[in-house]
């Protein structure tokens, strides 16, 4: 499957990975729009949360509690921080593998 975000869990594609369990990788963005811009993937390959199923229900409430630890790791739990999916062509949804972007270490704008 050509999909950029296996490679980079399969590590055929470089990635500066900050967290790692047997089922979530986490690692930074390559473009930034924060001092902590981070993609939190499930190891599972899914499109986008409309193609999550009600056999997924474990594994995205496990990638809330990873992204927990991610946020803790980086430094951000007191400060605050946003987690994120663009779903789709109107939110911008560039890579086709689900990743939740956990944004912080600055006071972040609202649009
Ligand atoms: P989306 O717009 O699909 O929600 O977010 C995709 C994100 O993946 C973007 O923020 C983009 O900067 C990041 N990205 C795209 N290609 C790569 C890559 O090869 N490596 C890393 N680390 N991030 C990437
Ligand atoms: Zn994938």
């Amino acid at each position: 499957m050509d999909c950029l975000f296996c490679k980079i869990i399969k590590k055929e594609l470089s990635s500066e990975v900050v967290y790692e369990d047997d089922k979530f990788l986490a690692f930074k963005d390559i473009h930034p729009i924060a001092p902590v811009h981070i993609l939190i993937i499930p190891k599972k390959h899914i499109e986008t949360i409309e193609h999550i199923g009600p056999g997924d229900k474990e594994l995205i409430g496990e990638l809330f509690l990873a992204a927990k630890k991610v946020a803790k790791l980086q430094g951000v739990l007191e400060s605050g921080y946003r987690l994120s999916f663009n779903v789709g062509k109107n939110a911008g949804q560039a890579v086709d593998h689900l990743h939740l972007h956990l944004i912080g270490g600055k006071k972040l704008t609202w649009e």
